[in-house]
């Protein structure tokens, strides 16, 4: 049997603005419980609420983003539910009329697979419930009223590897519009997972599950793993259900039954009668299009065919603005791109969060001054690993570190024979290995020059004596 699997994404992302979508509530992740509230966002009788402009560009920008249009007019609903939250009884959201539409985003390399956006959305957030013990549950209306977009995909990814793909790109994208931080942790990104299979031989299809609470992308991709294997196992034994709202646990890694759905929820969407529908004109947008950085989809293809990077190469070094900026920057005094390339995606990334941003303790010049010594043969490539360790640590120029630590490389070849005489007369096995072929011995011989001269001889130029010498 050879089955298809069929993966829609539902996420939400809270736009970093100043305030609030409808009050000027200060908009700000944690901070003592209650206190970023005022009268609209706690839902008061007779509070107005004001759309914040910042909103709509910061939306309009993600719609343009994602290749999709802008409509000149959109519509603020009301979407019933009464949760304790949410203190109005409704969301501010939009429905019918939204902001945008029909856009898609790329993943994939030769060839690129288009995964299209159904829809983007303003919304707002709602409050939390903390369940503090069996009897008392709190609320905390901080996030109440904060601005969210919600991106609707089409159901257009057929794993859970793609589904991660199609994420990571809307996070790279919005972290480089500076319009969200996308943490998947603190709740500035979420995403529910709608999954289905079809049975290719049959047409037969299964029962579309809905996955709540996933926390992570690693979370994302094991979910849709899980639920295909679960669904397949269903429709072999011939067993059928019905739309399900599933919840993925991170401990058993498996989704777990929270409720069946009979028929759709039914939030009777009325139009929100407090806001005048939202005119977007094509000044405004052309405005906020101006003000958009180069993306990284652009970035990477241009990295590809300015400097001649791989592109897995190019999309390592795009994945942060900060991080291809750096590059940019620094390849400007360092003419070798792929040395540049190589040593930031290993030495340098390694001792990186990117997920907290890109922060060196140095500047690039300096990165560029460190390379420029290996280049040159002043150090060798260990010593320039030991160098980059020890700015990290310590902050202080490579020069100085050059000196302070003693890597400076012999230049003297006099120097380095006499260490490769020692070696080869306190080593007369290993000269017979090589002699009668085993070359690979001849790298522990240079190691051991190596060691000889604290590390400060060049290797090529050992490895050429060795080879002159036996
Ligand atoms: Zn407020």
């Amino acid at each position: 049997m050879t089955y298809r699997t069929i993966v829609g994404l539902e996420i939400h992302v809270e736009l970093s603005t100043k305030t609030k979508a409808f009050c000027s509530c200060e908009n700000k992740y944690g901070g003592e419980p209650n206190t970023r509230v005022c009268p609209v966002c706690l839902g008061m009788p007779g509070a107005l609420p004001v759309l914040n402009k910042e909103v709509v560009e910061y939306a309009a920008m993600a719609g343009k983003a994602f290749h999709c249009t802008i409509h000149e007019k959109s519509v603020f609903e009301r979407k019933n539910y009464f949760y304790p939250d949410l203190v109005k009884g409704y969301q501010l959201t939009q429905n019918e009329h939204a902001l945008c539409n029909d856009g898609y985003v790329e993943i994939g390399e030769d060839p690129k697979k288009k995964i299209g956006i159904h829809q983007i959305q303003i919304e707002e957030d709602t409050g939390k419930a903390i369940h503090s013990d069996e009897r008392d549950s709190l609320l905390n209306y901080n996030r109440c009223g904060v601005p969210l977009i919600e991106i609707v995909s089409d159901p257009d990814m057929a794993s859970g590897e793609e589904a991660k793909e199609f994420l990571e790109n809307i996070k790279s994208t919005l972290r480089y519009l500076d319009i969200s931080d996308c943490k998947m942790e603190e709740g500035s990104m979420r995403c529910d997972v709608n999954i289905n299979i079809v049975n290719e031989e049959t047409g037969e299809r299964s029962a579309i599950a809905e996955i709540k609470n996933l926390n992570s992308f690693r979370a994302v991709g094991r979910a849709i793993d899980y639920e295909v294997e679960r669904q397949k196992a269903l429709m072999e034994k011939g067993e059928k259900e019905i739309r399900t709202t599933r919840r993925w646990d991170d401990v058993s890694q498996e989704t777990v039954l929270m409720r069946e759905k009979y028929t759709e929820n039914d939030y009777r969407f009325v139009p929100e009668g407090d806001l005048p529908p939202l005119y977007v004109s094509e000044d405004w947008l052309k405005a906020i299009v101006d003000k958009m950085p180069e993306l990284p989809g652009d970035k990477k293809d241009r990295f590809i065919k300015e400097y001649g990077l791989p592109a897995y190469d190019a999309g390592v070094l795009t994945s942060s603005r900060d991080l291809a900026l750096f590059f940019e920057e620094t390849s400007k005094d360092f003419p070798d791109k792929n040395m540049l390339s190589n040593w930031i995606m290993g030495e340098v990334l390694r001792r990186v969060d990117l997920e907290e941003g890109f922060d060196l303790p140095f500047e690039g010049k300096d990165l560029v001054d460190l390379l420029t010594m290996v280049k040159e043969g002043k150090i060798n490539n260990n010593a320039g690993k030991k160098v980059l360790r020890a700015m990290f640590e310590k902050g202080e120029k490579p020069q100085d570190l050059v000196q302070e630590m003693g890597l400076v490389q012999m230049q003297d070849t006099s120097a380095m024979e006499e260490f490769v005489d020692q070696v080869l007369a306190e080593n007369p096995e290993s000269v017979e290995q090589i002699r009668a072929g085993k070359d690979r011995v001849l790298g522990f011989l240079v190691g051991q020059v190596m060691k000889k001269s604290k590390g400060k001889a060049n290797p090529q130029v050992v490895n050429q004596l060795l080879r002159e010498k036996i």
